[in-house]
């Protein structure tokens, strides 16, 4: 057994009604498996994924969404919402942070979000841990009528370990049309009355933290973080082990800290326990590195515990030293991204694919921001530019910005690249939109990229020469998927 297989048994033993969820590392694998078990589907986005499942929580049906963490900035609207507007049956967001940057556009840290959108945030160190966190999760979501985080990584997640199974429970609510009779203001005013006490008070007394305590040196770690500090601590350090992580335990931590002389913070991926306390050593003192966590990297602090600074010498990492991340040889889009590269004209970028159009020898992309923002970023533009843009990021969210681009008549030429998969994060499927796009946008021209090209330098040429929005829908196959 594994960190994917406690979680999945964690969501079919709190019985979980429906999973929705957006594909990409390091959450892909574990989606799939739970696909096996429980009614399950890929959405098109984070923030449709997380409104379906605050629809089946306003029937009484337990729901999970499963992120990655980039996904949390798109559910963020409702994330926050829902807290003051309340739930019904217990919703559980796991959210998977890729801490080293692996397969990622950035390393945040969704521990984050259990701050702004003051809910609950659980960061499990190994498959037991996980397990009890999700069990748990579902009933403090019910019971302060809030969604619950649940951040993951992908070593917890491959970390082979055994769980203990535990009876199932059921939903103890269903939506409560009562608190329509409070105004925004006075939802907000409940929530700190009554659910946020109750979120303290569970961290606080919270089984899935736990103390040891052995010596003046003290660690104060969460996540998988805590799984490592267990293997590298000596026997004189002591260590607090934090599970429920947000409202952070803040009279077991100080209690904790008041008996230590020196007190070592270790987390990935930012400090977000260490900023909420003072006089003690981590990443803002120099000690621990920002990202990933290393058994070295904590040997290190240790040594250096009697300082009140470490100067860390950050050497940024160049693509040149990760090594480069290639398009495929045999992608059926190289000749149109060498015809784009040609036009000489600003070109915006997705993070699908398209990324890899970025790097040597095409350095094609002059910006790529978002998932899905490729077109609205070459309406900034101050000429008609190029958005390059794949299917699913189309769907994801590009269509709106497409929308705004009609509606403030903006001048772009759209290159979708059609291949109806999500190539990037494992060949999902991904909806048509040639009879949505092709309705609404006038200049709308189908190739095929496997057979009977046009001049591909001439046919964007002409395109740029127009004013409004041209769309080129790319069609091909990905010989990967
Ligand atoms: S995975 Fe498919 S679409 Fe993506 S670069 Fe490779 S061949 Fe092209």
């Amino acid at each position: 057994m594994n960190g994917i297989d406690a979680v999945v048994f964690a969501l079919v033993d709190s019985n979980v009604k429906s999973v929705t969820g957006v594909p990409g590392f390091p959450i892909t694998e574990l989606m799939d498996a739970a696909m096996e078990k429980l009614r399950s589907e890929w959405s098109i986005n984070e923030k449709v994924a997380l409104d379906m499942a605050l629809g089946s929580s306003v029937c009484g049906q337990r729901s999970a969404v499963i992120t990655k963490h980039v996904g949390m900035n798109v559910l963020a609207d409702p994330l926050v919402s829902s807290t003051t507007h309340t739930i019904g049956a217990g919703v559980v967001i796991i959210a998977g942070d890729d801490p080293g940057i692996e397969k990622s556009q950035n390393e945040q840290d969704s521990r984050f979000y259990g701050l702004v959108a003051e809910v609950p945030v659980f960061d499990p160190d190994c498959p037991q841990t996980a397990y009890q966190c999700i069990i748990d999760a579902f009933v403090l979501s019910e019971k302060t009528s809030a969604p619950v985080i649940i951040r993951i990584t992908d070593r917890m997640l491959k970390t082979i370990g055994d769980f203990t199974r535990v009876n199932a429970s059921v939903p103890t609510a269903g939506f409560d049309k009562k608190m329509w009779h409070l105004t925004m203001k006075g939802k907000h005013q409940r929530f700190h009355k009554t659910s946020y006490p109750l979120m303290c008070g569970y961290s606080e007394n919270s089984r899935l933290n736990t103390i040891a305590r052995r010596g003046k040196v003290g660690i104060i770690s969460s996540g998988f973080s805590s799984h490592i500090v267990d293997f590298v601590i000596p026997d004189d350090i002591s260590h607090l082990s934090l599970a429920a992580v947000n409202p952070l335990p803040m009279e077991l931590v100080k209690s904790f800290v008041q008996g230590h002389e020196r007190i070592l913070v270790v987390e990935e991926t930012e400090p977000v326990i260490e900023k909420q306390l003072s006089g003690v050593l981590g990443k803002l003192t120099g000690h621990m590195p920002y990202g990933k966590t290393e058994a070295e990297d904590i040997k290190n602090a240790l040594g250096n515990i009697g300082r009140d600074t470490v100067s860390r010498d950050i050497v940024p990492q160049t693509i040149q030293k990760r090594g480069a991340r290639p398009i495929c040889d045999n992608c059926p889009y190289l000749p149109l991204y060498n015809a784009v590269k040609e036009t000489g004209v600003p070109v915006a970028g997705d993070v699908g694919c398209v990324i890899l159009a970025s790097s040597p020898p095409l350095s094609l992309i002059d910006a790529a921001y978002s998932l899905g923002g490729a077109i609205s970023t070459a309406s900034g533009f101050d000429r008609k530019g190029i958005a390059l843009i794949g299917d699913f990021g189309l769907a994801h969210s590009g269509i709106n910005g497409l929308v705004n681009a009609v509606h403030n008549r903006h001048n772009v030429v759209v290159v979708v690249l059609q291949n109806e998969v999500s190539a990037m994060t494992g060949g999902q499927p991904v909806p048509d939109l040639t009879g949505l796009v092709s309705s609404y946008i006038r200049d709308t021209q189908v190739i095929d990229m496997d057979g009977g090209l046009p001049d591909l330098k001439k046919l964007l040429a002409e395109k740029l020469e127009k004013k409004g929005i041209s769309v080129i829908l790319a069609r091909g196959k990905c010989p990967v998927y």
